[in-house]
């Protein structure tokens, strides 16, 4: 791999949790970081590998008061500047939802070098562990991966919900556990059926794992009674009762 220099900033993907989904840039740029600025869903194990380095924690958390976009550019470019080696980590894949675009501009804004190292998402990698493939040829052809929520925090009103339900056999779902409710009922209103399987996988690939197995018109209460909460993805389709053979975990 290409050797990590002092001034430049790498964006990597640390995966849904489970620090076996690292890749070997991945685990190789946390041995040689300086710095590394985490994200909230960045797990504990995954950060053990960058032992030799200053942790900073600066990331966006639902619901809660977080670091504004511009103030983690800021820092990046700072740490780079000041010739460090700089690992900007990310849950799952930083383009999946992750603002790793934001950061990448900024980081070509300011003329810092930088590199991505991709990750597994938690809409794929996280789902297997709950043996749900989000692709198999007979039931499942196609998956959309959508977020629930936009950056105020609101359910995206742009979204034509009932395209969405025909757009593909597989739904799957970021921070969509405030929304869920509504979702659901623009689904069924669209077009989708009531007793479409819908799952619920919380703190996918960790040992905090739960997966919860309900339908389209049950969701919203099914999450309530259970306690589930986020980080959780939810997957949307037929290919979630291939669960019942395949869950593994
Ligand atoms: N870049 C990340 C997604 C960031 S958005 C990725 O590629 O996975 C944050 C959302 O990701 C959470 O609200 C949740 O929906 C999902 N998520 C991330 N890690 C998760 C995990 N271990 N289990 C379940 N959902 C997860």
């Amino acid at each position: 791999m290409s050797e990590f220099a002092k001034g430049e900033v790498w964006l990597v993907g640390a995966g849904p949790g489970d620090a076996g989904l690292l890749t070997l840039h991945a685990v190789e740029a946390l041995r040689a970081a300086d710095v590394v600025v985490h994200d909230a869903l960045v797990s504990a194990e995954v950060l053990e590998y960058a032992a030799g380095a200053e942790l900073v924690h600066l990331g966006k958390r639902g619901g809660q008061p977080s670091p504004k976009q511009p103030e983690i550019n800021a820092r990046l470019i700072a740490e780079a500047r000041a010739g460090r080696r700089v690992v900007r980590l990310k849950g799952g894949d930083p383009f999946m939802f992750g603002r790793g675009t934001e950061e990448v501009l900024a980081l070509v804004a300011a003329g810092v070098r930088f590199r991505v190292v991709p990750g597994i998402t938690a809409g794929i990698g996280g789902l297997a562990y709950a043996g749900i493939p989000v692709t198999s040829r007979d039931v499942n052809s196609s998956v959309i991966f959508l977020t629930g929520h936009d950056h105020t925090g609101l359910s995206p009103e742009g979204i034509d919900w009932a395209a969405v339900g025909r757009a593909a056999g597989m739904i799957v779902l970021y921070m969509a556990m405030r929304h869920m409710g509504e979702i659901a009922e623009k689904l069924m209103a669209g077009g989708l059926a009531a007793d479409t399987p819908v799952a619920v996988v919380m703190r996918a690939s960790t040992p905090q794992m739960r997966v919860l197995d309900t339908t389209l018109e049950k969701a919203a209460a099914d999450i309530a009674e259970s306690g589930i909460g986020a980080p959780a993805i939810v997957s949307i389709g037929r290919g979630n009762l291939l669960r019942a053979q395949m869950a593994w975990g």
